[in-house]
């Protein structure tokens, strides 16, 4: 039986800001809560933060978890103190529209809300086709003097959302992709005794602008064995047909087998699906035609590295409404956890 995970440090995570490329407060929360329980803990020069946990063999394993989230970066304060911004990652810009934002300047954040015209002077065609990027701007209430002191292009933002457990064991929140990896990660370091392998424990950065820092982390390290832990979009909602769903929130650990990045080898994908069936661990199949993640770059570092991803459902993925099961995260706890602490094998 694996160890109770706490959700407290899920709640941390997913508050704390944390844009591709501005991952600080993210990495420092988690480099204080693991240093106690790693071996050896180090950031690299792109800034993913690696914990090594030493394991009773001579093998390798790497298991990456991306800190950073999608979100915005401020490029323009006109004269009037309005903020315009870049997209960073995937944000759909129609789920901007009037959200509450906090504008990370050196002194500090500050709050903001996307603006939108109200229905009183917008026509039936206007409201009937949705807002360019170019359009939206952040209001921070403050004088324009004032945003100009405080605030600078090249500052990130980030989607104000708290966390909230709602339903039925669901978690509402932003950046649950992928700070609920980075929550079973962390977990998995801190409870994991005597693991098989030897344990890189890799909080990678940029995942959402191209798999950037699992690129340089996986070339860093001689791994026999990658995973990447990650949120997936679930599509089990109105409107998509049930064999687009791809995965289920509630419906265990996605094992995936295919994305538009990789394919996992045959003997891993059967060999984590018989662990699964033997532990009575709950899971589904992930097969995605699209998308991507850190497992995508693992496995052709060096001369190739067998991996896959272990996925979490998320759905309305890349807002700041992400919605999970905990009992999903659980299970990608305890399927990661017994293959770290007993191997698995070709
Ligand atoms: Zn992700």
């Amino acid at each position: 039986m694996t160890e109770k995970m706490d959700f407290s440090l899920l709640k941390t995570l997913t508050n704390l800001a944390g844009v591709s490329g501005r991952e600080s407060a993210v990495r420092a929360c988690l480099q204080e809560r693991l240093t106690p329980y790693a071996d050896e803990i180090r950031t690299d020069v792109l800034g993913n933060l690696i914990v090594y946990k030493k394991g009773t063999s001579d093998k390798n394993l790497l298991l990456c978890a991306h800190m950073d989230e999608v979100g915005l970066m401020v490029r323009y304060v006109d004269d009037n103190g309005f903020l315009y911004f870049v997209t960073v990652g995937g944000i759909d810009p129609r789920t901007l529209l009037a959200q509450r934002v906090r504008v990370q300047t050196k002194n500090g954040p500050i709050l903001g809300v996307i603006g939108t015209k109200p229905a009183h002077i917008t026509t039936e065609a206007d409201r009937a086709k949705a807002v360019p990027l170019s359009d939206l701007y952040i209001d921070t209430g403050l004088p324009a003097g004032q945003v100009h002191q405080f605030v600078e292009p090249g500052d990130s933002v980030v989607l104000d959302r708290q966390y909230e457990e709602f339903g039925d064991g669901r978690i509402c929140a932003k950046a649950l992709d992928d700070r609920a990896g980075a929550f079973v990660l962390a977990e998995l370091v801190r409870t994991i005794k005597n693991p098989f392998y030897n344990i890189y424990a890799v909080f990678t950065v940029q995942e959402e602008v191209g798999l950037r820092g699992a690129t340089t982390a996986a070339f860093g390290i001689d791994a026999d064995l990658g995973f990447a832990l990650d949120a997936t979009g679930a599509a089990d909602i109105p409107g998509c047909a049930p064999q687009n769903h791809i995965m289920r929130v509630g419906g265990g650990v996605g094992v995936s087998v295919i994305d538009g990045r990789t394919i996992t080898p045959d003997w891993l994908f059967e060999g984590l699906k018989q662990i699964c069936r033997q532990e009575k661990i709950n899971w589904q199949v992930r097969c995605a035609p699209r998308g991507g993640n850190d497992a995508g770059v693992i496995h052709l570092s060096k001369t190739g590295i067998p991996a896959c991803a272990l996925s979490l459902a998320a759905r309305n993925i890349h807002s700041c409404v992400e919605v999970s099961a905990k009992s999903d995260i659980e299970a990608m706890f305890q399927l990661v956890s017994h293959v770290a602490k007993n191997g698995i094998t070709k």
